[in-house]
């Protein structure tokens, strides 16, 4: 397979692009910050499924981590992203400098998605939907995609996006893929590699956990609350640091109230939990998942 074209500046970006549009053809656009697994890839095949043309963008963005955070530290790993995209069939990687998406400067402008940035994730990292939405925002103006793929992994996220696409009339389908897991359950991250060995075995017991909540859901038990402290409780119990584990609409990521039924069409349980250097997040939607 031949190596995907490396894209480094809007000015080339623009032009390939411009030559596919001109044959008609589709281009899908997969956003990812690199160090990539079999979770991105899955979102490179979905694309093929939607476009032809295919381009992943490999992008660190500074303004969705806290002065705290692992900015610096991000594992950066272009050539065997690359190898793997090549298998993947990718014909082109955006690689663009900071200059390039942030010409202003990384302070000059956000767009901010009111609504939702406090909730989950946003709670404990404040501007990092913030930081998110705008650098979206410039690839989707950079790459001017038809389609763009993300993870249900991060599904807040993926909601935020999607009404970024609705509040700005841009012309893009947003597509959403299912958490690609390890065996044992751990939904793949990049920032899995941060965990000790003994840390790795305890890190499938987020997802476990859930599951358990999910199965006293779903057997009739609604005293959410409660469930969400035992679970939190069992997570600290084995080294973590929750953040939160919260039973939502997985539409509106209303927190559903303790007594009430399940919206039939639409609950997830969402939760984030440090281990170690590592913050891993999972998500298990149920009842009707569409
Ligand atoms: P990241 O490189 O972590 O910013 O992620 C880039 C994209 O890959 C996002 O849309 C994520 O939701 C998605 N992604 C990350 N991990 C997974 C996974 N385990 N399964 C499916 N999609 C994922």
């Amino acid at each position: 397979m031949s190596s995907p074209i490396h894209l480094e500046t809007r000015a080339d970006c623009s032009a390939w692009v411009a030559a596919y549009r001109q044959q008609q053809q589709k281009i899908a656009l997969v956003p990812t910050m690199g160090n990539l697994h079999a979770g991105h890839i899955s979102l490179v095949e979905e694309a093929h499924k939607h476009a032809d043309r295919v381009i992943a963008s490999i992008y660190v963005n500074p303004t969705q981590f806290g002065p705290k955070e692992d900015f610096a530290t991000y594992p950066r790993t272009l050539n065997a992203d690359s190898a793997k995209l090549t298998d993947a069939g990718c014909h082109a990687i955006f690689i663009p400098t900071q200059d390039q998406l942030y010409p202003l400067g990384t302070d000059d402008m956000r767009i901010i998605p009111t609504r939702l940035e406090h909730e989950l994730c946003g709670g404990s990292r404040p501007g990092f939907f913030a930081g998110i939405c705008t650098v979206v925002m410039k690839l989707f103006q950079a790459v001017q995609p038809d389609v763009a793929v993300f993870g249900e992994k991060d599904r807040q996220q993926l909601l935020i996006i999607q009404h970024m696409v609705q509040e700005f009339f841009l012309p893009i389908k947003i597509i959403g893929c299912p958490i690609v897991r390890e065996d044992d359950g751990l939904a793949m991250s990049s920032r899995n590699g941060y965990l000790s060995v003994e840390e790795r075995a305890k890190a499938p017991l987020l997802f476990q956990q859930l599951n358990a909540l999910v199965n006293a859901c779903s057997s009739g038990e609604t005293n959410y609350r409660k469930l969400e402290t035992k679970v939190a409780e069992t997570l600290a119990s084995e080294g973590f640091v929750p953040d939160y584990i919260s039973l939502r609409d997985k539409h509106t990521l209303q927190v559903i109230e303790d007594g009430a039924a399940l919206p039939a069409t639409a609950t997830a349980v969402f939760g984030a939990a440090a281990l170690g250097k590592a913050r891993l997040i999972d998500n298990i939607a149920f009842g009707d998942t569409s």
